[in-house]
C-alpha cells in the first residue's frame, strides 16, 4: 500500500528534487558540483573561514575528499592556497581572479533565474522556511550553521576599535562587508 501523502512528505520530495535538478546542471566547465560549492562558499565566506578545516565542516565530508578538489581547483588556477600568518602549518585559501570569473557562469543561475520568477513575498516565505529547515538538520546533527555575521551574538554594531563592527570573539575589526559574510564561529544571537 503507498504510504500516505503529507504536506511535509511532499515538501521533502520536492527539495529532493530540485537538489537533483540543480546537482545534473552542476556538472559544468568540467568541475564537480562539490567543486561549484567550494567555489560559492570561497566567495561568501569571511577571512576567519577561508580554511580546508571550515571548508570541510561547511560541506560535511570527508577531509580526503575536500582535499582533492581543493587540489584540483588550484591545479585550474581557481584558487589560491596561502600560509597562515597564525598558524604556519594551516592554509588559508582565496579565490584567484579566475576563479570570480568563473563563478559569473555559475550553473545555479537557473535556480536563480526560477526563484526570481516568484513574487517578493514567496521568496522571503521561502528563504525563511528552507533556512529553519536547515538549521533542524544542522543542529541534529550537531553541526555549525555558518551564518552571516552581522546575526551573531559577537558581532558588534558600531565599536571605537571596529572598522565600524567589531567581533568581541574573535577581537578584530569588522567591515560592512564582513558583515554580509558567512562564519565558522557564528552563533545566532
Ligand atoms: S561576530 Fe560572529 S560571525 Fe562575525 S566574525 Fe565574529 S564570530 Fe564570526
Amino acid at each position: 500500500m503507498a504510504m500516505k501523502s503529507t504536506p511535509a512528505r511532499h515538501i521533502a520530495a520536492l527539495i529532493e528534487r530540485i537538489g537533483r535538478l540543480s546537482h545534473t546542471s552542476s556538472h559544468a566547465d568540467g568541475l564537480l558540483p562539490v567543486q561549484w560549492e567550494i567555489l560559492r562558499y570561497l566567495d561568501r565566506a569571511n577571512r576567519f573561514s577561508c580554511t580546508p578545516a571550515a571548508v570541510t565542516a561547511y560541506l560535511g565530508l570527508t577531509k580526503g575528499t575536500v582535499s582533492q578538489s581543493l587540489n584540483t581547483l588550484e591545479a585550474r588556477g581557481l584558487l589560491r592556497k596561502q600560509v597562515d600568518p597564525k598558524d604556519r602549518r594551516g592554509r588559508r585559501l582565496s579565490l584567484s581572479a579566475k576563479g570570480r570569473l568563473l563563478l559569473r557562469r555559475d550553473p545555479l543561475a537557473e535556480s536563480i533565474a526560477a526563484i526570481d520568477g516568484l513574487t517578493k513575498k514567496s521568496q522571503t516565505a521561502l528563504a525563511d522556511s528552507l533556512q529553519a529547515m536547515l538549521s533542524a538538520r544542522l543542529d541534529a546533527q550537531g553541526r555549525q550553521p555558518f551564518g552571516q555575521c552581522h546575526t551573531c551574538t559577537y558581532f558588534t554594531e558600531v565599536h571605537d576599535d571596529g572598522d565600524p563592527h567589531y567581533c568581541s570573539l574573535l577581537q578584530e575589526a569588522l567591515s560592512a562587508d564582513d558583515a554580509e559574510a558567512i562564519c565558522i564561529e557564528q552563533t545566532a544571537s
